[in-house]
C-alpha cells in the first residue's frame, strides 16, 4: 500500500466505526511482537488462513512482506504481513467470527473485515480478489466458520506478486482500522503483529 490510497483507507473505516464494538481482554501480542501470554484462547480456536505452506512474514527477515517492513519511503510502516500465494488461491477463516465489512481495498482488490466470536480480536483479510467474498456467500452481518472459504488471493493491478495481506487488531479499540495520523502504522491502536500467531496456526495446522 502506499500513502495515495489512505483516503480510501479512511472513507471505508468510517463504515466500519459503527460497528465495531470495543470489547475484550484479550491481548495476545504486542507491536514488537514479545509475547503471547495466557488468554484463555487456544491454536484450536485458531486456524492459518491459507491451504498450503507459505513463508510468512518472519522468514523474510524483515523482507518486504514482513509487519514493520518499510513503506511510502519509510514515512510509514506495513500494518500486518504478507502471504504471498498465487491469484485464486482459497482463504480460510482463521476463526468463528461475524463479518463487519468488504470493500475495494488497494489497487483493485478487496478487504474483508471479520469480528472474532472466541477472541474478540478484529481480522482485515486484505488483498482478496474482487468480489470473492460475495462468490463464496460471504457478506456483511453474515457469520462465519473456522475454516470456512471466505475470499480468494487477489490480483494487484499494481504488483506482479499475489499475497494475502492479514492484519490483525486486539479489539480493544473502537472506530476504522485505518487511521492515516497515527503513524507508524497509520492503523487502530489496537493493531497487533500478527507474526508469532500465524507461525503458531501453520504449525498446528501442517504439523511441521
Ligand atoms: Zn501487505
Amino acid at each position: 500500500m502506499n500513502l495515495s490510497f489512505s483516503i480510501l483507507f479512511a472513507s471505508s473505516s468510517l463504515v466500519l466505526a459503527s460497528s465495531c464494538a470495543p470489547k475484550t481482554t484479550l491481548k495476545s501480542g504486542t507491536l514488537d511482537g514479545s509475547s503471547t501470554e495466557s488468554t484463555g484462547d487456544t491454536s484450536a480456536e485458531l486456524l492459518y488462513p491459507l491451504g498450503g505452506w507459505v513463508d510468512t512474514c518472519e522468514e523474510a527477515g524483515g523482507g518486504i512482506g514482513a509487519f514493520g517492513s518499510p513503506r511510502a519511503g519509510g514515512s510509514r510502516k506495513h500494518a500486518g504481513c504478507d502471504l504471498y500465494s498465487t491469484v485464486g488461491r482459497p482463504i480460510y477463516a482463521v476463526e468463528d467470527g461475524t463479518v463487519l465489512e468488504t470493500y475495494l481495498f488497494y489497487c483493485d482488490t478487496d478487504a474483508l473485515v471479520v469480528k472474532g466470536k472466541h477472541t474478540g480480536r478484529v481480522i482485515r483479510y486484505g488483498e482478496i480478489r474482487s468480489g470473492s467474498p460475495e462468490k463464496h456467500g460471504v457478506s456483511p452481518g453474515d457469520t462465519v466458520k473456522k475454516g470456512q472459504v471466505i475470499a480468494e488471493i487477489g490480483k494487484l493491478s499494481c504488483y506482479s506478486q499475489a499475497m494475502l495481506h492479514f492484519e490483525l487488531y486486539s479489539g480493544s479499540a473502537s472506530g476504522g482500522l485505518t487511521v492515516p495520523d497515527n503513524p507508524p502504522y497509520q492503523r487502530r491502536s489496537d493493531l497487533i503483529n500478527p507474526t508469532k500467531d500465524l507461525k503458531q496456526w501453520r504449525a498446528d495446522r501442517f504439523h511441521k
